[in-house]
């Protein structure tokens, strides 16, 4: 990877923590869940309103935690508006498979890319994928969640 690239990444996630998409409580949420990692300590509460049809209408988070899953669940809640269950859960597959390294389009991804380079920290990258745990969770039927 350059270094350009890299430091497009970097920013990106710096932003998203600084200025995190959608936090807060949603009203007239229909499904929710709390995610925790207690390798790190970072907390995550979804809120999301499905729609009939099954489409993701809006989205909310709250929780603290580290840059790395702040800024995950802020670009996540950017990626998932308007997107359907089944979109999602094809998003949280393909997201998954790059934090395992495995060879994916990562075009797909689109924001979602700024953090490939977790994958080369295994520590972090429960980090990164805590708020994709609360959200398959209340998809399913909400709850709590741990990456434990
Ligand atoms: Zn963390």
């Amino acid at each position: 990877m350059s270094d350009g690239l890299q430091d497009l990444y970097q920013e990106v996630i710096f932003d998203h923590n600084r200025n995190p998409r959608h936090a807060g409580r949603l009203e007239g949420a229909n499904r929710s869940a709390q995610g925790f990692n207690p390798l790190c300590g970072d907390k995550v509460t979804l809120y999301l309103h499905l729609d009939d049809a099954g489409v993701i209408r809006d989205i909310r988070f709250e929780g603290s935690g580290c840059a790395i899953s702040v800024a995950s669940t802020s670009l996540m809640t950017d990626a998932l508006i308007g997107k359907t269950v089944q979109e999602a859960q094809a998003l949280f597959a393909r997201f998954h498979d790059m934090m395992m390294g495995a060879d994916v389009d990562e075009e797909n991804l689109g924001k979602l890319q700024a953090l490939s380079g977790v994958k080369e920290f295994p520590s972090r990258i429960k980090c990164a994928t805590l708020g994709w745990h609360a959200l398959h969770a209340a998809l399913k039927e909400g709850g709590q969640v741990s990456t434990e």
